[in-house]
């Protein structure tokens, strides 16, 4: 099948790359057999049927799927449209160091954590020391990943578990990030190494029972008196936020006209509370709950210098969702939870996975 396409012939224009027009790869995919030009039109399209057929016979002058082919068995079953061949050597060691611990510790225990709603504590070293807390950060213990290396982790946690996925972006989005992002030198230093570690856990604290989609309209007030801050108001929803040492707390100051600012709350101050909401039907294994503050003084030193206004909240949701601007984990979540499905399908019924992949090869 290697070059086997109709419509005219074209000149050998090399392999696609990086940075490649649509049109361009097209038509170097055309000239190397992976896509089958239309015999209509002879617009270059994609041809799966040929795909799937070069998978199952890597040719020696096959660059393309030789590459591939290193990988394991089980995942060149969900690399649909040969995603690995735009990876670096560097991404897909993140990308397989994340599989093979999920694999190894998480996949084994998260049906029992789920049932009983449990969030699998145990678990929060061993996932610090692969670096995957403040992964892209940059200093202060941190991994200092690129994006592309970061999004394709929490792909990999997101396989394993959305709650666990989702207490890791918690931990290093929505709580080391603000630090790293708003908060003075001394705040870095005295939070984000332990945090790296896994040694003191984050939670966020802006959505409230009646502002959820709309955080603006936040109750919770901060009140500066002298040289401390006191906070009054409730969180709900708030992952980690019973098993957390500190607290980011997004609040209206009253001496500032209301501006939204966040705050350093350790959870043990007085008039801190944490309460775990039960009952939930979906990522059942990370900790959900609700916080409220009731005369809470925290040191003015407390207040995250930089934050200014409901952009520094949402610059933070935005860190978490999509894993710093480009990896967008987002859609590649629900990509690779589908894929799990399509995997395991495959290991009940060979005739299901094919069925499952020529599917979402044309989704
Ligand atoms: C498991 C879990 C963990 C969470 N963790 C955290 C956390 O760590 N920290 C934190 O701060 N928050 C957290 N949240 C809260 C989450 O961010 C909110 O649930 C979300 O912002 C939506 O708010 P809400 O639940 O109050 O829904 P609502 O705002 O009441 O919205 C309900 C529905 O109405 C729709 N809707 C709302 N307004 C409009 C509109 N104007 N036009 C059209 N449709 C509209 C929404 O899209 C939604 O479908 C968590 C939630 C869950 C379920």
């Amino acid at each position: 099948m290697e070059g086997a396409h109709v419509g005219p012939k074209l000149p050998d224009v090399g392999h696609p790359q990086l940075g490649d027009t649509k049109k361009e790869a097209q038509v170097k995919n055309v000239v190397h057999g992976r896509m089958a030009a239309c015999t209509l039109t002879g617009v270059p399209r994609p041809c799966y049927r040929h795909m799937f057929a070069q998978r199952r016979s890597p040719g020696p002058a096959n660059r393309f799927f030789r590459r591939s082919s290193c990988l394991p068995s089980n995942f060149a079953v969900s690399n649909f449209i040969q995603y690995d061949s735009l990876l670096t050597d560097e991404e897909r060691l993140v990308r397989d160091t994340t599989r093979q611990f999920i694999e190894d510790n998480l996949v084994p225990i998260i049906e029992e954590c789920n049932r009983a709603g449990r969030f699998p504590r145990e678990l929060v070293k061993p996932m610090a020391d692969l670096g995957f807390f403040g992964a892209s950060l940059k200093g202060y213990g941190c991994a200092g990943m690129g994006n592309v290396e970061y999004g394709l982790m929490t792909q990999e946690l997101e396989r394993g578990d959305s709650g666990v996925r989702s207490f890791v972006s918690v931990q290093s989005g929505l709580c080391m990030y603000p630090i790293y992002e708003f908060g003075s030198e001394e705040q870095k230093e005295t939070w984000l190494p332990p945090m790296q570690k896994g040694e003191k856990l984050g939670c966020f604290g802006l959505t409230e029972p009646d502002f959820g989609s709309n955080p603006g309209g936040m109750r919770t007030r901060a009140k500066k008196v002298g040289n401390e801050y006191v906070l009054n108001g409730e969180k709900m929803w708030i992952t980690s936020g019973t098993i957390a040492d500190v607290a980011i707390i997004w609040a209206k100051v009253e001496n500032e006209k209301d501006k939204i600012r966040g705050f350093l709350v350790e959870t043990d101050r007085p008039g801190f509370k944490a309460d775990d909401i039960h009952g939930k039907w979906s990522l059942r294994a990370s900790v959900t709950s609700g916080l409220a503050l009731q005369d809470v003084h925290i040191p003015e030193a407390n207040l995250l210098p930089k934050t200014g206004g409901l952009k520094s909240p949402l610059m933070c949701l935005n860190q978490a969702s999509h894993g710093g601007r480009l990896a967008r984990p987002w859609p590649a979540m629900t990509v690779r939870c589908n894929i799990r499905c399509c995997e395991n399908s495959g290991a009940i019924s060979p005739s299901l996975r094919t069925s499952s992949c020529k599917t979402s090869s044309r989704g």
